[in-house]
């Protein structure tokens, strides 16, 4: 393999930028004392192709079967009927074929190329594999709901069902813990821990509230009060003194009591991840969740990301009109109560959803007007959060680069380079979903830089709305689907002349 001293910038990645420059010997001179791998002159690493074709490097961890089935799945995406329809057909095909042949059908195709397993001893061998490469897997046992419930179903299912997704995710935590090794991340979401209207209803409480950084940092008062006996008194009292802030909605007892079993879910959670040393990724939802989630995402950050490790990861996306208003105020805070930031940026993954119902209920568009102002604002965030990494402390501020596009990438290699944050630093890192743009991550991975992968595994059901979005997402972003499939299709030809199979 060819490898050379330091990897000098290729044509594409070519730029320089005074101001930052002022900046980074500070951050240079602050990371080497941060890794022993940190000898920027003398490591050398692999040439990275940031033009992205190196499918002999992207598919080492897949066996040729997976290849075939890959090339498949994303012919399958490629076809808009099946795409445009795909809740429908996945109806009739459980009706046809029943549940488990279904299921089965699924586990050969879809779930199969997207998903790491059922259980965690399916993905067990899939996180080994993945690790050979370089590659770090974050776990993301999928359970998450929307706002259709159904009448049916009492408060207590309810309750004892976001308790068990919430030993869900402490499990998981523990098998990251088990498997992966420490410092390998979990995922988590909101929704799969409190009833969707409900979590609804603290959004908009939330919204209402001009000034959140003027509430108590609330899991600090929960941990205060952990061996209080009136506890939800207490609780319920702070909250509702909040009330009087929110003028236009307030909670009801059986709400605020709702909110409170979601906080102790969350803070059982925290905790795992501090006991474990797993740090968990809160994922964002759709935009009428949103300011609920990353408010307990930020206030869970105030809590546990006080020392010099973050345990608590927020999500920013970027297809948000408000994302970047949003970002500059959280780094603020972050700033102003001295705890660490740390957060993933992504672009969004509700779109369709987001505009439909923008449309039907008559309120604006959430979302950014156009992809390329999508991009943009990604960028102008990245941007944001790399200014900040310069003003604070070394490891006070750090972002996953969670993004397919390769001119993202590009755009953040580059821009790692004007900061002068190395790579493998854990300043700056990649994060792509399994099964997607290996073709990015393996390459990322072998020239040195920090990448993760997305590993979601769960019970298929569960999985369905995960894998209608990758159908959906593969579909619009055409160039990037038909890549994959292409090197797929390569690599399977690269080994079947080399008789590799
Ligand atoms: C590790 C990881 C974690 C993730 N976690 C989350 C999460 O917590 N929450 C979440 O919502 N998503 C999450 N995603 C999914 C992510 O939001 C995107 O859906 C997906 O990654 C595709 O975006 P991309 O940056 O890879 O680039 P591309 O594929 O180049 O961009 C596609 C995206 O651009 C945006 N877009 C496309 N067309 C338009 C348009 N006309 N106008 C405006 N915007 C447009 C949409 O967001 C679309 O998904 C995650 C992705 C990764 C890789």
């Amino acid at each position: 393999m060819l490898t050379i001293k330091r990897l000098r910038p290729s044509a594409s990645v070519i730029c320089s930028c005074r101001t930052t420059q002022l900046f980074t010997k500070q951050i240079r001179a602050q990371s080497t004392s941060t890794s022993s791998t940190n000898k920027n002159e003398k490591i050398e690493y692999p040439l990275l192709d940031t033009k992205f074709n190196q499918y002999q490097i992207a598919y080492r961890y897949r066996r040729s079967i997976e290849l075939l089935r890959g090339y498949f799945v994303y012919r399958l995406f490629s076809i808009n009927f099946l795409v445009n329809n795909q809740t429908q057909i996945a109806k009739w095909g459980q009706r046809i074929l029943g549940t488990r042949l279904f299921n089965s059908a699924l586990k050969l195709t879809a779930f199969g190329h997207f998903v790491g397993g059922e259980t965690p001893r399916e993905i067990t061998p899939v996180i080994k594999r993945l690790q050979r490469y370089g590659v770090r897997p974050i776990l993301d046992y999928s359970v998450e709901s929307d706002d259709a419930e159904t009448s049916s179903t009492s408060l207590d299912q309810h309750n004892r069902m976001h308790d068990h997704n919430a030993n869900q995710f402490i499990e998981c935590i523990k098998t990251s813990h088990d498997v992966c090794g420490p410092n390998n991340l979990i995922a988590i979401k909101v929704t799969a821990l409190i009833r969707p209207l409900v979590l609804k209803k603290f959004n908009t409480f939330l919204k209402s509230i001009e000034n959140r950084s003027i509430l108590p940092s609330i899991f600090e008062l929960m941990n205060k009060k952990q061996k209080n006996e009136n506890m939800i008194e207490s609780f319920q009292q702070s909250i509702k003194s909040q009330n009087v802030v929110s003028k236009n909605i307030s909670l009801t007892y059986e709400e605020l009591t709702e909110i409170y079993n979601l906080l102790i879910r969350l803070n059982n959670i925290a905790q795992a991840s501090v006991e474990q040393k797993i740090p968990i990724m809160v994922d964002a939802e759709q935009s009428y969740f949103q300011i609920a989630i990353n408010y307990l995402a930020t206030e869970l950050q105030r809590y546990y990301n006080k020392n010099d490790k973050p345990f608590i990861y927020g999500t920013y996306q970027c297809y948000l009109k408000e994302t970047s208003n949003f970002l500059e105020r959280d780094l603020i805070q972050a700033e102003k109560y001295n705890y660490i930031f740390a957060a993933k940026l992504v672009r969004g993954a509700y779109m369709d959803q987001e505009r439909r119902l923008a449309q039907e209920r008559g309120y604006e568009d959430p979302i950014n007007p156009t992809f390329e102002a999508t991009s943009k604002m990604y960028h102008a965030c990245l941007d944001q959060v790399l200014q900040s990494i310069t003003k604070r402390d070394l490891g006070q501020v750090r972002i996953m680069v969670a993004s397919h596009n390769e001119d993202t990438i590009r755009y953040a290699i580059q821009k790692m380079k004007d900061y002068n944050i190395r790579r493998g630093s854990s300043l700056v890192s990649f994060a792509s979903l399994y099964g997607m743009s290996d073709y990015v991550a393996f390459a990322l991975a072998n020239s040195g830089y920090k990448t993760y992968k997305y590993l979601p595994y769960g019970p298929i059901e569960s999985l369905q709305p995960y894998l209608f979005r990758r159908a959906q997402e593969n579909r619009a972003v055409f160039e990037k689907a038909d890549k994959d499939r292409r090197l797929h299709l390569k690599a399977l030809k690269d080994r079947v002349l080399h008789l590799k199979i």
